[in-house]
C-alpha cells in the first residue's frame, strides 16, 4: 500500500477536506497514474450528498481523471511510463458477460466497479480522482491523444463520453436537428460534439444568460425554457433531444418538441423520480431512452474524435481548497462549464 493525499467527504453532505488514502501496490496488469487534473461532475455532488441512496464514506469523488503513467506492472502491454492517460467512471467489470464482451462494460451484468463509491473485487472501497495518484487495471485506462491538453481533456472522461455515446447511437449528424437540454458540464460538451458531428444544434437552457457562449461553442439556435413561447415555437422540431438536466423536469413538455418518431435520450440523473403522461410518447410514436457513460473502446473513440476536431472542455481550473465552493456553484447552475481541480494543490 502507498499513502497518498486526497480530498474526501468524511460523511454524507459534509464538506470535502484534505486527507490521506491508501492505494494498492501496482499489480501484474495495473498502471500507476500520477493524476494531474480531475473534473468535478454533478454526479460527484449527488453522491457526496447521498442523493442517489446510501453511499460509502469517506468518499474521494472524481471520475474525470487525466494524468501521466508513472509505473506499470510486469504484464502491462498497452501503456508505458510517461504516457498521457485518462480514467473515467469505471475501473473494472466482470469481463465475461455479453455486455462486457460487446464493449458495453458500463452495463456489465456482473456489476461494473465504479471509480469511487464502490467496492472492488477484493471488497475494498474505491477512491476517485481528487487525489495525487490512482492504480487502475490497464484495460480500464484510455489514452489521451497528444493534441489534447490534459486539463481540458479530463472532463471528456465523463461529460464527453456521456454525450458522445447517445449522439452517435441516435444518429446525430448532417440533416438532423438535435437539441441539447441544459448547458452545464455535460450540455456544453453535447453542443460541441453534436456540432462536430454535423447536426443542426439547438440549446434549450433555463434562460438566455449563456446564449453567447452556446453560439460560440457551435449551437445554431438557443432558447430559454422559462419562456412558454419556446414550447409553442419549437413544437415537433427535433429528431433527437439529449437531456442533461440534473433535476426532475416535465418530460412531457420536451417530448412535444420531438418530430414524429423522434427520441428523447436522457442522461441527467435527478435524485427524485419524474412522472409522465404516457400519451406523450404514444402520440407520434416517440422514444424515451436512457444512456449511461460509454464503454472503454467507445471512450477511446470519443477522445480520438475530440482530438481530431480540436474539442476540449471549457474549464475553470481551481485549487483543491475551492472544491466546496465549486459544488455550490454547480448546484446554482453557475458553472462555465466544468470545474477542474489542479491536483498539484491537494
Ligand atoms: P451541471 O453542470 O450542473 O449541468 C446541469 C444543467 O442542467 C445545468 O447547467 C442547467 O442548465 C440544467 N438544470 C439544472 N437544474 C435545473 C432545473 N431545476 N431545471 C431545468 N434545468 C436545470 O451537471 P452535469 O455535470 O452536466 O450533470 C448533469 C446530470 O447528468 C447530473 O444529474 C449528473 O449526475 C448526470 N450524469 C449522468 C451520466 C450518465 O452516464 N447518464 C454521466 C454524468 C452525469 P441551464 O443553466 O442551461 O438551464
Ligand atoms: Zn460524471
Amino acid at each position: 500500500m502507498t499513502t497518498v493525499a486526497a480530498y474526501a467527504a468524511p460523511a454524507a453532505k459534509a464538506p470535502l477536506e484534505r486527507t490521506t488514502i491508501e492505494r494498492r501496490e501496482v499489480g501484474e496488469h495495473d498502471v500507476l497514474i500520477d493524476i494531474k487534473f480531475a473534473g468535478i461532475c454533478h454526479s460527484d455532488i449527488h453522491q457526496v450528498r447521498e442523493g442517489w441512496g446510501e453511499a460509502i464514506f469517506p468518499m474521494v469523488p472524481g471520475h474525470e481523471i487525466a494524468g501521466v503513467v508513472s509505473e506499470v506492472g510486469p504484464g502491462v502491454t498497452k501503456y508505458a511510463v510517461g504516457d498521457r492517460v485518462g480514467v473515467g467512471c469505471m475501473v473494472d467489470s466482470c469481463r465475461e458477460c455479453d455486455n462486457c464482451r460487446a464493449g458495453r462494460e458500463q452495463y456489465c451484468t456482473g456489476g461494473m466497479v465504479g471509480t469511487y463509491n464502490a467496492l472492488d473485487k477484493n471488497g475494498e472501497p474505491t477512491y476517485g480522482g481528487y487525489a495525487q495518484t490512482i492504480v487502475v487495471d490497464e484495460n480500464y485506462v484510455v489514452r489521451i491523444p497528444d493534441g489534447l491538453a490534459l486539463d481540458v481533456a479530463a472532463p471528456l472522461l465523463c461529460a464527453g463520453i456521456t454525450t458522445y455515446s447517445p449522439l452517435k447511437r441516435w444518429g446525430a449528424g448532417p440533416g438532423k436537428k438535435v437539441a441539447i437540454l441544459g448547458m452545464g458540464g455535460l450540455g456544453h460538451m453535447g453542443v460541441k460534439i453534436a456540432h462536430a458531428l454535423g447536426a443542426e444544434v439547438t440549446v434549450l437552457s433555463q434562460s438566455l444568460r449563456k446564449k453567447d457562449d452556446g453560439l460560440k461553442l457551435g449551437a445554431d439556435h438557443y432558447h430559454a425554457t422559462a419562456d412558454q413561447k419556446t414550447f409553442e415555437d419549437l413544437r415537433g422540431t427535433f429528431d433527437l433531444i439529449v437531456s442533461t438536466v440534473s433535476a426532475p423536469l416535465d418530460l412531457g413538455a420536451y417530448l412535444s418538441l420531438l418530430k414524429t418518431e423522434g427520441t428523447l435520450a436522457n442522461v441527467g440523473a435527478p435524485e427524485e423520480p419524474v412522472s409522465l403522461n404516457l400519451f406523450s410518447v404514444i402520440g407520434g410514436g416517440k422514444t424515451l431512452a436512457g444512456s449511461m457513460i460509454g464503454g472503454i473502446a467507445e471512450t477511446q473513440e470519443m477522445l480520438d474524435f475530440c482530438a481530431t476536431h480540436g474539442i476540449g472542455a471549457e474549464i475553470e481550473l481551481i485549487g483543491a481548497a475551492e472544491i466546496n465552493e465549486a459544488y455550490e456553484r454547480v448546484l446554482n447552475s453557475d458553472v462555465r462549464y466544468r470545474f477542474v481541480i489542479d491536483t498539484a494543490t491537494i
